[in-house]
C-alpha cells in the first residue's frame, strides 16, 4: 500500500503523485481513500473531476463501491489554478480526460507546496495509452499501478476491454460497457 513521506517539519514541499489503472482496479477507491485521511487531519483540500465524466452524479466523485467525496466539474485544466487559493491538497480524478495542459496545472501547484494527487486510466480500450496520462506519470514522485482481476481467467488484469460496439475514444459507463483483462486473455479479443 501506498504510504506517504511528508516532509519534515517546518518545510512544505509539493509533489505529485499518480494512480493509474484499468477500469475496474480500484484507482478512484485509492484517491479516496488518501483524501479521507487528509480530510480527517483537517487538511484543506480540492477535488477535480472533468465535466465529461457525468455518470452518477454531476457534483460527487463516485466510486463503484458507492464511497463518495465531492468534486468539482471543470471544463479544463486550466480552470483548476483559477479555483484553488490556499488548499494543501489538490486531487484531480479521471485525469485521462484533461488536456496537456493538466501537466503544467500539476507542476505549477507542487511548485506552490501542494500535495497534488491524480487518478485516472493509463491505457483506453485498445491498449493505448489515455491523453496526458503518460506525460503526467513521467513528471510524478509517486506511481502506483492498481491492478482489477480478469473477469475470464482470475490474473491481474490491465486491460479495459469494451464489450460495447461504440468505437469512440471516449465511452463513458461501467459493468455493462467494460470488463477487466489481463494481456493474455486480452489479446485472444478482437479490439
Ligand atoms: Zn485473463
Amino acid at each position: 500500500m501506498f504510504l506517504e513521506q511528508f516532509p519534515t517539519e517546518g518545510r512544505q514541499n509539493g509533489w505529485i503523485e499518480v494512480v493509474c489503472g484499468s477500469m475496474f482496479s480500484g484507482k478512484t477507491e485509492e484517491l479516496i481513500r488518501r483524501l479521507r485521511r487528509a480530510q480527517f487531519a483537517n487538511q484543506k483540500l480540492l477535488l477535480f473531476k472533468p465535466l465529461v465524466d457525468n455518470r452518477y452524479h454531476e457534483e460527487n466523485v463516485v466510486s463503484h463501491q458507492g464511497t463518495t467525496l465531492k468534486a468539482q466539474a471543470v471544463e479544463n485544466a486550466a480552470e483548476i489554478l483559477t479555483i484553488w487559493t490556499n488548499e494543501r491538497v489538490v486531487a484531480i480524478d479521471e485525469a485521462q480526460f484533461f488536456d496537456d495542459g493538466v501537466v503544467e496545472v500539476a507542476n505549477t501547484l507542487a511548485k506552490k507546496g501542494v500535495r497534488v494527487i491524480l487518478a485516472g486510466l493509463d491505457m483506453d480500450y485498445l491498449g493505448v495509452p489515455f491523453g496526458p496520462m503518460p506525460k503526467i506519470l513521467c513528471i510524478a514522485e509517486y506511481v502506483t499501478k492498481v491492478h482489477a482481476i480478469c473477469v475470464s481467467c482470475g490474473n491481474l488484469a490491465q486491460f479495459s476491454h469494451r464489450t460495447a460496439e461504440e468505437k469512440d475514444q471516449v465511452l463513458v459507463g461501467a459493468t455493462e460497457k467494460y470488463m477487466p483483462l489481463c494481456r493474455s486473455c486480452y489479446n485472444k479479443t478482437a479490439h
